[in-house]
């Protein structure tokens, strides 16, 4: 009998991920890329396939477990033919944690190239353009190869501006609402969606021009097409036409690039569930952002399928244009990643805006009749019989887009999910190239890219430069905010951390009270031995504005002191941070007395 156990490949060096759907039991039979769990992190879902085939003599993990890269999934009997696998002890003493995908050759090229330089950039998003800039502003002749018409990528295209232009007007509709309680009435907004959508392109447009200008001014060439990796030194690219973000009309001619260095920063795409049938009705968070209407309406009821960051901020927006919301999630809860005490104000806040919150309950089945998208669902939450909904946004997660550049030609290291290991230089297995953004892992954000970018260009132009950030923030820009960064209660109590929490309530904030916002609250979270900062949360409005000071705090390795005796401006909501550190310290005068530590 030949036992193989089934592991977790590379997920980009993420420790600890959560398991939210176990696909196996013992005794099933798997084949080669059968899901075998889902792991999540705070922004994204991947399935987990099996990389032998056989039957499953005993699975490891549980819903609701914690697994990391390298971890064991399930032990499988082989199917006749299938290579063997080392026992199981010997196994986890050889490699505790499974090393980096294997290294390909890389492909020889022997053709001329129509251009050479310095550092080619092969993508153009924010990973990618910033990484462009740093180097053309370090003296190096740079390029960068972008399929679509503009800079910016999925951020600036499909991503976080857009989202965030919507999501302005929605609050702005909100705010006014709220007003009402205040003596001030207005009519209920009428809501032209074509100019809304105007809007959001001029956004958009804005800043891609900005873009484009920047590029220029640098010297920075824009070659637009889809590139390819043919040798470990060039880049074959198709070059493309179109107009729009997301399409890409191959023209039919090629050019050759050559390089010194190469910065890969292509990024991630949507995730589509296998089950779900093709229907305009059925969108991603790019169809969501279009705004489509049908019979000249918005969707009266709407599924998200995936309770995470980006289906809640579109939830928001249409919910606040008029769309009733059902959300389904796997896990136990929504906006996973951040503490539960912020999530439950957003809650309680946004409880009218969801029919039906679905938590612990998968979506089974969906369908497309003409009076409406039906879907069936299992679990926790699951109602009796299919619903039917006139819109359904799937945002489970993205996936990234390492497998789909030609990588392999030029020796890179892909792992089977398509992302690209890195160091913290940000170099691949290749030392003359780079990685940076979604393709080497999560968080999957914007920030994040950018600073990768700007490591990876400063090594390109020879400089010893290093991804040393403590901490990455996050932020659901819904309404309220929800920010957090560095170690949350939950990380603090999985790892065994011992710690020194701080919370200040809004609801003691001149400010809050002031803009009739006061549920929320801001919470500091100390290191007991040394008395210093390692994360915080917020929740309320302008949380994602005020998260970066708890950011600088703890990079700059302050205790509770030296963020108490900042003097903050008064009144703002910012100041919160300074009282819930004094707080910590037991001196905050804008709370009854409090035990001092
Ligand atoms: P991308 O932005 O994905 O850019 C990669 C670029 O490479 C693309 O333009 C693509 O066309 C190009 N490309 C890929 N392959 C090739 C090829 N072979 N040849 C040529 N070009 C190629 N993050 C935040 O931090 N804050 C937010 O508020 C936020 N909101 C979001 C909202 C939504 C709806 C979505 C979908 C995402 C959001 N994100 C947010 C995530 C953020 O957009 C990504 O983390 C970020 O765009 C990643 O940047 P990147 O440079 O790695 O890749």
């Amino acid at each position: 009998m030949s036992l193989i156990e089934l592991k977790v490949p590379d997920i980009g060096g993420h420790e600890n991920v959560d398991v939210i759907a176990v696909e196996i039991k013992a005794g099933d039979t798997v084949n080669v890329d059968d899901t075998l769990v889902t792991l999540e992190t705070d922004k994204a879902t991947m399935d987990v396939p099996a990389t032998a085939a056989g039957v499953v003599k005993e699975v490891k993990v549980a819903v609701g477990g914690k697994i990391s890269e390298g971890g064991v999934i399930a032990v499988i009997e082989a199917a006749a033919g299938a290579p063997a696998a080392a026992p199981s002890e010997k196994t986890e003493q050889a490699a505790p944690v499974q090393a980096a995908a294997p290294a390909p050759q890389a492909a020889a090229f022997s053709g001329s190239s129509d251009a050479e330089y310095d550092v080619v950039v092969l993508g153009g998003g924010p990973g990618g353009y910033s990484a462009a800039f740093a180097a053309a502003d370090a003296g190096l002749k740079t390029a960068i190869v972008e399929q679509y018409a503009t800079l910016g990528g999925v951020c600036l295209n499909v991503g976080c501006i857009p989202s965030k232009a919507l999501l302005h007007n929605a609050a702005v509709i909100d705010e006014v609402r709220h007003l009402a309680a205040n003596g001030i009435k207005y009519p209920e907004p009428e809501i032209d969606i074509d100019q809304l959508r105007a809007y959001k392109e001029k956004v958009i447009g804005k800043l891609t021009g900005g873009l484009a200008g920047m590029a220029k001014a640098r010297k920075v060439d824009i070659i637009r097409g889809r590139g390819e990796f043919v040798s470990a030194n060039h880049i074959r690219v198709a070059l493309t036409e179109s107009s729009q973000y997301e399409q890409a009309n191959e023209t039919g001619e090629h050019q050759t690039i050559a390089f010194k260095n190469a910065v890969i920063a292509v990024g991630s795409r949507v995730v589509n569930l296998p089950f779900i049938p093709q229907d305009p009705r059925i969108v991603d968070s790019t169809g969501a952002l279009e705004l489509r209407q049908n019979g000249g309406r918005l969707p009266e009821k709407m599924l998200i399928i995936g309770g995470g960051i980006i289906g809640l901020e579109m939830g928001t927006v249409y919910s606040t244009l008029g769309t009733r919301l059902d959300v389904v999630e796997m896990m136990d809860g929504l906006m996973q990643g951040a503490d539960r005490d912020l999530v439950k104000v957003w809650e309680k806040m946004n409880a009218h805006r969801f029919d039906n919150i679905m938590t612990n309950t998968k979506t089974v089945a969906v369908e497309a009749k003409s009076d409406g998208i039906y879907v069936s669902f299992e679990g926790e939450k699951a109602p009796q019989e299919p619903q039917r909904y006139d819109m359904v946004l799937v945002a489970a997660g993205r996936a990234p887009n390492g497998k789909l550049c030609g990588a392999d030609k030029a020796g890179v290291a892909v792992s089977e999910r398509g992302f690209i290991e890195v160091d913290k230089q940000q170099r691949t297995n290749v030392p003359h190239i780079y990685a940076i953004g979604d393709v080497v892992g999560q968080p999957m954000l914007a920030h994040k890219a950018v600073h990768e970018g700007h490591v990876a260009a400063e090594n390109c132009a020879g400089h010893k430069a290093y991804f040393d950030a403590r901490v990455i923030p996050g932020v659901a820009y819904t309404d309220p905010e929800v920010a957090w960064v560095g170690v949350t209660e939950e990380i603090a109590k999985r790892d065994n951390i011992k710690i020194n929490k701080a919370v200040f309530p809004w609801a003691a904030s001149g400010r809050a009270i002031a803009n009739g916002r006061d549920e929320g609250f801001t919470k500091l979270i100390f290191d007991a031995e040394t008395g210093r900062i390692i994360g915080g949360g917020m929740v309320g409005t302008h949380a994602g504005d005020m998260i970066g000071e708890i950011c600088l705090a703890i990079e700059m390795g302050c205790d509770a002191e030296d963020i108490g005796k900042t003097i903050h401006p008064h009144p703002t909501l910012g100041e919160s941070i300074g009282m819930a550190a004094e707080v910590a310290l037991g001196v905050c005068t804008d709370l009854p007395p409090q035990r001092k530590r």
